[in-house]
């Protein structure tokens, strides 16, 4: 699958703004110039000469770029140490709002391929895949689904999902019970279809340890079409990096065995295949929305299904604001603990993807034994 396939995707906010409809041949030139080093600049990373880099020299290490961290670990570890991979999402930004400036730009102009989770996760990533012609890029999420790997996770039952949403933003203070009957916001509701997109897809399925596996050798087929001479070290790679993930499930599996209970409350709603692989329910999802705080009445729903439910434990993120697990967890006389479903580069063990599993599931079991 190359670029070609994906529509002509959106480009970056402040390329729109400057360049608006005649954005996209502008950005090809732009392309040029960046892959260059005319623009700001700049020789390739790791290269200490301050020589314009050629074609030669460029494709002399195998660069990658991925949206997510996660990714970012998958490919180095089936390319091998000699790839440069970057991940184009700083650490602690929001995957599912990001918006893309002229460094990541630059980053996907040096690289021969861009890795994206796709299922309109990372759609911000589009205008940098159609914008340069020579690379390719691989939606690893959508090319799962097309294969038939990605179950259906639409039976994890969530509970809060039956509170009816609210677009207001969040007084932060529940004891006010006066009726909050805002209307309804509309843009609240685009960010739902951006984040899940229309068929109700979840995209976090890296978060399903066999889901990764299977990611992983996908990425090792999309790179041997590439580099067919290196297609031997890089399914090795894999074989050997899907070992350590099959006995990353089974340590989950033995970890979740003896719980005391069996739901848990997340932030935002991304442990659905989580959920679904270790027989576990998610009970509410306190940021319906990635990246936008709760309105009082959805928050108040939230809480009154964890007191049903006897759940102690909140979950705020690095990525997300803290102030609405916090509240909740006032509400519920609770503690505030902490999930990272998407990685943190610079938190170790969560800047590795096995690291920030074993990180969750700590967390998660934690909870669950309470
Ligand atoms: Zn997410």
């Amino acid at each position: 699958m190359t670029n070609a396939t994906f529509p002509a995707g959106r480009l970056p906010r402040w390329m729109r703004d400057k360049f608006g409809g005649q954005g996209a041949r502008l950005a090809r030139q732009i392309f040029a110039l960046l892959a260059s080093g005319v623009i700001f600049g700049c020789a390739p990373a790791g290269d200490s000469s301050n020589a314009t880099p050629t074609g030669d020299e460029t494709s002399a290490t195998l660069r990658i770029a991925t949206t997510t961290l996660p990714l970012a670990d998958w490919a180095q570890q089936v390319a091998g140490p000699g790839a440069k991979v970057t991940c184009i999402l700083p650490s602690g930004a929001n995957a599912h709002t990001f918006e893309p400036s002229p460094r990541e730009m630059r980053t996907v102009a040096e690289a021969s391929m861009l890795l994206r989770i796709g299922l309109h996760l990372d759609d911000w990533s589009d205008g940098l895949a159609s914008a340069n012609r020579e690379i390719k890029s691989i939606a690893v999420g959508d090319l799962m689904r097309t294969n038939g790997l990605l179950p259906d996770v639409t039976s994890v039952t969530i509970a809060a999902t039956s509170i009816e949403p609210d677009g207001i933003e969040a007084t932060h203070d529940l004891d006010n019970e006066k009726d909050q009957s805002h209307d309804d916001d509309h843009d609240e509701v685009h960010d739902h279809d951006h984040d899940h997109g229309d068929d109700g897809t979840d995209p976090h399925f890296w978060l399903d340890p066999l889901l990764a596996r299977e990611a992983v050798t996908l990425i090792a087929e999309q790179l041997a079409l590439v580099h067919p001479e290196q297609a031997a070290t890089f399914r090795a790679n894999a074989e050997a990096y899907n070992a350590r993930l099959r006995s990353l499930h089974e340590d989950i599996q033995t970890t979740l065995s003896t719980t005391a209970r069996h739901d848990f409350a997340t932030f935002h709603n991304a442990f659905a295949y989580y959920a679904s692989r270790y027989g576990l329910q998610i009970a509410a999802v306190i940021e319906e929305y990635p990246g936008k705080e709760p309105g009082d009445r959805y928050l108040r729903g939230v809480v009154e299904k964890l007191r049903a439910a006897g759940i102690r434990s909140v979950f705020a993120e690095p990525q997300f604001s803290r102030r609405a697990a916090e509240i909740i967890a006032r509400e519920i006389g609770g503690q505030v603990a902490m999930l990272d479903p998407h990685g943190t580069a610079d938190a170790p063990p969560r800047d590795t993807y096995i690291g920030m599993m074993t990180f969750n599931t700590e967390a998660i079991a934690k909870a669950l034994n309470e």
